[in-house]
């Protein structure tokens, strides 16, 4: 049982969304202290390993996630992967450690459970653990994604527990990257407009999103993919939330903006279409019972957006 750690941002404000609250105390200056590292990993007590194969986790039948506790050693040297990071995730209340390892063989723990994508089995898990098995993803990916060096090309190498690499010849430190995501739903009195993309399942509407530039503020990327993507010029930009969202390494921070006038003018590049909902729609929305659309449930951050603009009104 996961004790919340409070050295953790466990006292912050709710944060409403799926991977929003990690509540383990990183221990960052654990990731160096490689005596502590192994000593923590021997601890056949209490220690906690996450196994993972090629980025999915292991799900027990009961669609839990798998914890090894008391197992961490054992997992780890009889099916470990060891060219991938060992990686470190933190210490809880009782200041029992936590990591996630990659399998080397996915049969070797099917007793267990199977390995799935997490976006698939994400909704089923402990929302405690939530944040730290998609932390182990969104770095086991970097990791898979970076393994030679940005500047001079030769092999890189994990270091400090999984939270850096150094390249083997130029020496140089590659850390792991979060790509910030704006994400938000513009509304003009009582009105809410939500695109659609052309591949998404029928009837499926959701929130505009686009990644940040760089030299632009949060408030100026909203504005600039809301004209880009639906021709509407945003007047207000209100953020709601953030969410860390592992697929692959995102940052979603999600607003609610106000626009000018209907404009509407849908960048066929991005968008196969675009509607406005009234707040009663959007309630219907939320509770699923549309007639004609529907939209993300609560685990991604645009079901949150609408749902909280639902019950403004
Ligand atoms: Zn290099």
């Amino acid at each position: 049982m996961m004790v919340i750690s409070h050295k953790g941002p466990a006292l912050l404000p709710h944060n409403p969304n799926a991977f929003g609250r990690y509540l383990l105390d990183r221990a960052a200056h654990h990731r160096r202290d490689d005596a502590w590292l192994k000593a923590a990993l021997a601890d056949n007590t209490q220690t906690t390993m996450i196994p993972f194969h090629e980025g999915r986790p292991l799900v027990m039948e009961s669609g839990a996630l798998y914890l090894a506790r008391g197992l961490a050693t054992l997992v780890y040297t009889e099916f470990g992967r060891h060219d991938a990071p060992l990686l470190f995730l933190g210490i809880d209340g009782n200041q029992d450690a936590y990591f996630a390892c990659e399998i080397s063989d996915p049969a070797s723990l099917e007793t267990y459970g199977q390995f799935m994508d997490l976006r698939a089995a994400g909704p089923r898990f402990d929302p405690k653990e939530l944040p730290i098995v998609g932390c182990a993803k969104a770095i086991f990916e970097w990791h898979d994604k970076n393994r030679f060096c940005a500047a001079c090309g030769a092999r890189s190498e994990s270091a400090e527990a999984g939270w850096k690499r150094v390249c083997t010849q130029c020496a140089r430190e590659h850390f792991p990257r979060v790509d910030p995501v704006v994400i938000m739903a513009p509304t003009l009195g009582d009105r809410m407009l939500l695109g659609r993309q052309k591949i998404w399942p029928k009837g499926m509407h959701s929130a505009l999103a686009g990644f940040i530039e760089p030299g632009e503020t949060i408030e100026e990327a909203v504005a600039r993919e809301t004209l880009e993507e639906a021709g509407l010029v945003v007047t207000h930009v209100r953020l709601h939330s953030t969410q860390p969202w592992p697929f692959p390494h995102s940052l979603m921070i999600g607003a609610i903006c106000d626009v000018e006038a209907d404009t509407v003018r849908v960048d066929e590049h991005e968008l196969e279409s675009a509607r406005w909902f009234t707040r009663e729609e959007a309630k219907l929305l939320v509770a699923a019972k549309h007639p004609e659309a529907w939209a993300p449930p609560a685990f991604a951050i645009a079901g949150q957006l609408i749902k909280s603009w639902a019950e403004e009104g």
